[in-house]
């Protein structure tokens, strides 16, 4: 039973070491990667991501600047902030953490990022560049799930992969990723009919929903990679997943727990992309 869980922990430390190994890299070579975060507001929620966001990037040697801006921020004044930190050369990635305040358009505030600082992967050129299959940045949660993926041996080329959620965060880029994995995928979505028949012909099912335990046995194939990327708050005050983790792992062949599955691929692969900007920005200015 034990091996059938992807261990998204291990596999995230793995990821981190490789990066702290770049950071040192290039820091032999005159390069601090910096990474910016902006919080506007208080929700706690946030304020936890973008502190573990900030240990993190230290930890792995890197530079972290925290903007810290209150919740009556005017999109304007987000705008101005994000436009200094385009135009300073010690920030490599710049990252507005989501959601906003409902007086600031997310769209407007996510195009003011330079594509090439946006290591989010949100920026409309980056998502046209996944979609081109051309170089760019990939958003971290799907990024990280094919980081787990191929560091767990699975194999993608010609098996059907069902992703379940049609977010420009999450589900799509997924889509794309795996489709350029040569899978063959199947979006599905709120208005989906009959959902069990479709993730029942999934070799790799991808749920990226947001309901907790709404994946159950009837919507897995036996044999099944099943990749839980839901985060849901129980009335248990626990973390759990979009998957009914438990009735859920006899069918599967591998399963990823909530937490400690996709969760801290998450934050390993924003590392890896800050990393990936200050690499290219350091071979640009030579
Ligand atoms: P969104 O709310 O943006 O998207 C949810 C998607 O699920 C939508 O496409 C929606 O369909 C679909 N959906 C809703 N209800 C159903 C249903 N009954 N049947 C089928 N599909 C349904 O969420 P995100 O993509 O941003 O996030 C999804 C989950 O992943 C959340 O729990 C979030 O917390 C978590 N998450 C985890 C991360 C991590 O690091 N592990 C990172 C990002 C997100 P429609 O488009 O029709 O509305």
């Amino acid at each position: 039973m034990e091996g059938k869980i992807i261990d998204g922990k291990e596999i995230s430390r793995q990821v981190k070491e490789e990066v702290k190994s770049g950071v040192e890299r290039l820091k032999a070579e005159g390069m601090t990667p910096g990474l910016a975060v902006i919080l506007v507001g208080d929700d706690p929620a946030s304020a936890a991501y973008v502190g573990s966001k900030e240990r993190t990037t230290k930890a792995l040697g890197m530079h972290s600047e925290v903007i810290r801006m209150d919740r009556e921020t005017s999109e304007s004044a987000l705008l101005d902030e994000i436009t200094r930190l385009n135009g300073d050369p010690a920030i490599h990635g710049i990252l507005v953490q989501l959601p906003l305040p409902e007086q600031i358009d997310e769209q407007r505030v996510i195009a003011a990022i330079h594509p090439d600082k946006d290591v989010d992967g949100f920026h409309p050129e980056n998502a046209g560049r996944l979609m081109a299959g051309m170089d760019g940045f990939v958003p971290c949660t799907p990024l990280g799930i094919m980081v787990m993926l191929e560091r767990s041996g699975v194999d993608l080329n010609g098996k059907h992969a069902v992703v379940v959620g049609r977010s420009n965060i999450v589900g799509k880029p997924m889509a794309m990723l795996l489709l350029q994995a040569n899978a063959t995928v199947t979006i599905c979505h709120s208005r989906t009919e009959d959902l069990p028949a479709i993730t029942r012909q999934a070799d790799v099912l991808v749920a990226a929903v947001g309901r907790e335990g709404m994946i159950g046995p009837e919507h897995v194939k036996d044999g099944a990679v099943v990749i839980d990327v839901g985060i849901n708050r129980g009335e248990d005050g626990k973390l759990h997943g979009d998957v009914d983790f438990e009735r859920v792992l006899p069918a599967a062949s591998s399963i990823t727990p909530v937490p400690g599955g996709v969760g801290p691929m998450t934050i390993a692969m924003l590392m890896s992309n800050t990393l990936k900007s200050a690499g290219k920005a350091l071979r640009e200015s030579r």
